[in-house]
């Protein structure tokens, strides 16, 4: 599982190398209630973030298999429009 806290363009090369995995989306503070699963490919965390918005900031993000990030995350719940 890598671990995305810097906004240094790491997490963009990983997404589009790893299209096929999954993207864990949380707040800085890891708070467990706020944890969204996703595939790498969804549309709400790929591209150009809204105009001010970057993403990795006050939000982090953990990339890997489906079953490392729900083992890590037990609480992350499915994105609605992708999973
Ligand atoms: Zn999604």
């Amino acid at each position: 599982m890598r671990r995305f806290t810097e906004d240094n363009g790491a997490y963009e090369r990983w997404l589009a190398d790893n299209q096929d995995q999954y993207v864990v989306n949380a707040e800085r503070s890891l708070n467990p209630n706020n944890l969204f699963l996703h595939r790498a490919s969804c549309a709400t965390i790929n591209g150009t973030p809204s105009r001010g918005v970057r993403w990795i900031g006050s939000y982090v993000k953990f990339g890997g298999t489906r079953a490392e990030l729900e083992t890590e995350h037990p609480t992350a719940r499915a994105c609605g429009r992708c999973l």
